[in-house]
């Protein structure tokens, strides 16, 4: 099913004891976009984002995914069906290298299944093979090739974030969320990492949704860009729209 859509969120509600942290919010994310949610704090962002992923089940409303009704849904099974999340380097995995992360994000090359394993082991290598060759493609693409062999735990800050950002790129995503990812990087590294977000979108494609509190970055990547306020959508457009309403301002910063 081809939608303009990938996410298409109505009207969907989430109340935490007697807190109404979402509120009948309706939006959506066009394929193709780079998609910006931001507002002040307790806005609902980071609830709306969990009830996109499936963290968070509703109270209700819908979440549309790529023209198919998600709603309930785990995010091991959206993981599948190419909803992507990033999500920090564990622990476990810092002693790893970094093209070993990425080759271990499961993906679903034959092999995978029991079966073949079982019954046609030439499957596997064969597997091994190209699951290697994607992510040497992955680490070229991010310019992390030179640091391939080095432990994920050895990686500047930057550099793990583009990791995370690589590990996406080993599944097929129809639309790669964002939550904050520019938490406590230096700004010639998110510049990298941004330039990044922009190649993967405008080269390969991807859609992403966004929650940042960097506006500049915002700025740069995002359009359109969402606000919310008090577990609403109050505004959408451009940025440079966004920045040029007075009365969003006002909501934005007023609180
Ligand atoms: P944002 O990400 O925009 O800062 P959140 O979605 O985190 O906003 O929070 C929205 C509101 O819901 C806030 O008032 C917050 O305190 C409340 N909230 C969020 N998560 C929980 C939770 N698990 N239990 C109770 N209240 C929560
Ligand atoms: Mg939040």
């Amino acid at each position: 099913m081809t939608t303009d859509l990938v996410i298409d969120v109505r009207n969907v509600t989430k109340r935490f004891g007697g807190l109404l942290a979402v509120n009948d919010c309706s939006l959506s994310v066009r394929r193709g976009s780079i998609t910006g949610l931001i507002g002040p704090n307790g806005a609902g962002k980071s609830t709306l984002f969990n009830m996109v992923a499936g963290n968070i089940v509703p109270d209700s409303g819908q979440v549309i995914f790529d023209g198919a009704d998600v709603t309930g849904m785990k995010p091991y099974q959206l993981f599948r069906i190419g909803m992507l999340r990033t999500f920090q380097i564990a622990h476990e995995f810092s002693q790893m290298t970094a093209l070993e992360n990425l080759m271990m994000v499961p993906g679903d090359q034959p092999g995978e299944h029991l079966l073949d394993t079982w019954f046609r082991p030439g499957l596997v290598k064969s597997r091994e093979t190209a699951v290697r060759k994607k992510a040497l493609d992955v680490v070229d693409f991010l310019k992390l090739g030179h640091v391939r062999n080095e432990l994920a735990g050895n990686l500047s800050g930057g550099q793990k974030k583009l990791l995370e950002l690589g590990r996406t790129m080993m599944v097929d995503a129809k639309v790669v969320l964002l939550d904050e990812v520019a938490a406590g990087v230096n700004k010639s590294l998110l510049n990298d990492l941004a330039s990044n977000i922009e190649r993967m979108n405008r080269e390969l494609g991807y859609t992403f949704f966004v929650i940042e509190h960097d506006m500049d970055l915002i700025g740069r990547l995002c359009d359109p860009v969402i606000v919310m306020a008090q577990g609403e959508k109050i505004a959408e457009g451009p940025m440079a729209e966004i920045r040029a309403n007075p009365q969003i301002v006002e909501a934005y910063f007023g609180s």
